[in-house]
C-alpha cells in the first residue's frame, strides 16, 4: 500500500541552484492525482553517503520513494551505489540492460564507450526499468517495506518512464480519497482574496483546520485558489465537498476566475477564440515575443493566432504596423516636443489597432514599455508599461502599469497583463482592474 511518498532530486546542479528542480513538482502532482500523498521533497548533492542515509531515513517514514537523477555514467552519478549501500546489497551487471544500452548506441551509429557499462549495474535485489529515450535505465528496489523507484534526471526521459513503470504499480490506499480543484483568477491580490474568504458563510475558508483545505498561490498577476480534500470520505462525497467550496469561492470572487486546474490564460484564450471562430495578433516591444510564444505554446493555436510582430524600434512600429511617426519624440517626421513617445498610451493603442488591421485579426494585443534596468525617467521609470487590446467590434482598451522587479519580472508581468486584458475583453469584464495597473479607465 502506498499512502505516502517522498521525492528525492539528486545532483549538485540542483542543490547549488544551477538547475531548477522541475522533476519533483511534476512527480508530486502525478502522485497526488493517483491518490498517493507526497509528504517530503529532498534535494541532495552528488554525495554517496548523504544519498544512502536519506534513502534509509525516508524508507522508514514513507511507503514510496521516487528519486530522479544520478543514473548517468560519470563519477558524479551515485544513485545506484547509494541505493545498494542503503539496501546492504552489492551491484551486479544486468545482461538485458547492457544489451539495451548497446542497442541504443548502435541505433544511432555511435560506439558505446566503456563508461556506459556502469549504467547496466543494479543492486542484486533490484530490477531494471528500461529507458527508451536515453542510455540511463531506471532502478526499482525495496528498502524494507518501502518501494523505491530511481529514474534518470532529464525530464523527457523521466516522464515517460514514470508513466510506464511507476503509475501502473501505485497502490493508493483505497480508503483514502484525495481530490484537488484549482481556480485561477486575475484582478485580485492574495490579501483581497483572503479577506473575502474570511467573510464566507460558515467561517474563514482558509482556516487551516478546515476540511477541505483552501489555499492560494500567487504567480505574477494570477492568483490560484486550491481546494484540497484528503481523507476517508468516498470519492463522491469528497467531490461534493469540493463542489460546495467551489460554489462558495465563485460567489465571493467569481468575477476574477478565468480558468480551472491545468488551464492558463493562454489556454483559455485559445479555447475561447476557437469556439467563437475569432483570431488574435500580437505587436510586442518590451516583451520581445513572449505573448506570441505563450499563445503558440498551446496546441491548436494555429486556428486562432494570425501573426506576431516584435516591433522593438520606432521605425518598425511605423513601418510594420502603421504607428504614426508623429507620435515619437524626435523621430523623422515627428514633433520634437509634445509627442507622447514610444512608451505611451497613444503608441500602445496605435500598435494594437495597426496589428489587428495588418493581420486582419479580430483582436490584437500590444505592449510597449521600459523593461529596465536602464532607460527610465522620472516621469516613466523602469517598469512603466502600456498594454493595449484592440478589437474589431470594441474600443481599444489601454492601461498603464507600474511593474517592479528585474527585467525578466517586468517582461513576464507585461506578458501576463496582455493576456489578462484580452481575457477581460473576451469575457466582457473590462471593468476589472488588474494588479499593478496605475491608470487607463477601461472602456466597455
Ligand atoms: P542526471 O540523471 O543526474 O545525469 O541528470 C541529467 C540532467 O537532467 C541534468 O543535467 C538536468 O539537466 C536534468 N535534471 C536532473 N535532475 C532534474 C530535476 N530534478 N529537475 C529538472 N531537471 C533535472
Ligand atoms: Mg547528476
Amino acid at each position: 500500500m502506498h499512502r505516502t511518498a517522498a521525492i528525492i532530486s539528486q545532483g549538485d546542479e540542483i542543490v547549488i541552484g544551477q538547475t531548477l528542480d522541475t522533476n519533483s513538482r511534476w512527480i508530486a502532482a502525478r502522485l497526488l492525482d493517483a491518490g498517493v500523498v507526497p509528504v517530503e521533497h529532498v534535494s541532495l548533492p552528488d554525495d554517496r553517503k548523504a544519498i544512502a542515509s536519506t534513502f534509509g531515513r525516508l524508507s522508514a517514514a514513507v511507503d514510496l520513494i521516487v528519486c530522479s537523477g544520478g543514473l548517468g555514467p560519470t563519477a558524479d552519478d551515485l544513485t545506484r551505489f547509494a541505493l545498494a549501500d542503503a539496501m546492504g546489497d552489492t551491484l551486479v551487471q544486468d545482461g538485458e540492460s547492457l544489451r539495451q544500452i548497446e542497442a541504443w548506441f548502435a541505433a544511432r551509429g555511435r560506439p558505446m564507450i566503456d563508461l556506459n557499462r556502469v549504467q547496466a549495474m543494479r543492486p542484486s535485489r533490484g530490477t531494471v526499468l528500461s529507458n527508451l529515450h536515453g542510455t540511463a535505465p531506471g532502478i526499482c528496489a525495496k528498502l524494507g517495506s518501502c518501494d523505491v523507484y530511481c529514474l534518470p534526471g532529464p525530464p523527457r526521459e523521466l516522464m515517460p518512464m514514470f508513466e510506464t513503470f511507476v503509475l501502473p504499480r501505485l497502490e493508493p490506499d483505497g480508503r483514502r480519497t484525495v481530490r484537488v480543484r484549482v481556480l485561477h483568477t486575475i484582478g485580485l491580490g492574495e490579501s483581497e482574496i483572503a479577506a473575502r474568504f474570511r467573510s464566507a458563510p460558515g467561517g474563514d475558508l482558509m482556516d487551516r483546520e478546515r476540511v477541505p483545505l483552501v489555499g492560494t498561490t500567487a504567480s505574477n498577476s494570477v492568483v490560484s485558489c486550491r481546494i484540497r480534500y484528503e481523507g476517508t470520505l468516498a470519492p463522491a462525497e469528497a467531490e461534493a465537498l469540493i463542489a460546495r467550496d467551489e460554489a462558495t469561492i465563485r460567489s465571493l470572487i467569481g468575477e476574477a476566475v478565468f480558468g480551472e486546474d491545468d488551464e492558463t490564460l493562454a489556454s483559455v484564450i485559445v479555447k475561447t477564440l476557437k469556439a467563437r471562430g475569432q483570431t488574435v495578433a500580437t505587436v510586442e516591444s518590451c516583451t520581445g515575443g513572449l505573448i506570441a510564444s505563450q499563445i503558440t505554446d498551446i496546441a491548436g493555436a494555429s486556428d486562432v493566432f494570425r501573426s506576431g510582430w516584435v516591433t522593438y524600434s520606432n521605425e518598425t512600429k511605423v513601418r510594420e504596423v502603421g504607428v504614426p511617426a508623429s507620435l515619437f519624440k524626435g523621430s523623422a517626421g515627428g514633433t520634437e516636443s509634445g509627442a507622447p513617445g514610444a512608451v505611451s498610451r497613444e503608441v500602445a493603442a496605435a500598435m494594437a489597432a495597426g496589428g489587428a488591421g495588418e493581420a486582419d485579426a479580430d483582436f490584437a494585443i500590444a505592449v510597449t514599455g521600459i523593461a529596465g534596468p536602464g532607460g527610465g525617467s522620472a516621469e516613466k521609470p523602469a517598469g512603466t508599461v502600456y498594454v493595449a487590446v484592440a478589437g474589431r467590434a470594441c474600443e481599444t482598451d489601454v492601461r498603464r502599469f507600474a511593474f517592479t522587479g528585474d527585467r525578466a519580472a517586468v517582461r513576464e508581468w507585461s506578458a501576463r497583463a496582455g493576456l489578462a486584458m484580452l481575457w477581460l475583453t473576451l469575457s466582457g469584464r473590462r471593468g476589472v482592474r488588474l494588479l499593478r495597473q496605475v491608470d487607463g479607465a477601461p472602456v466597455c
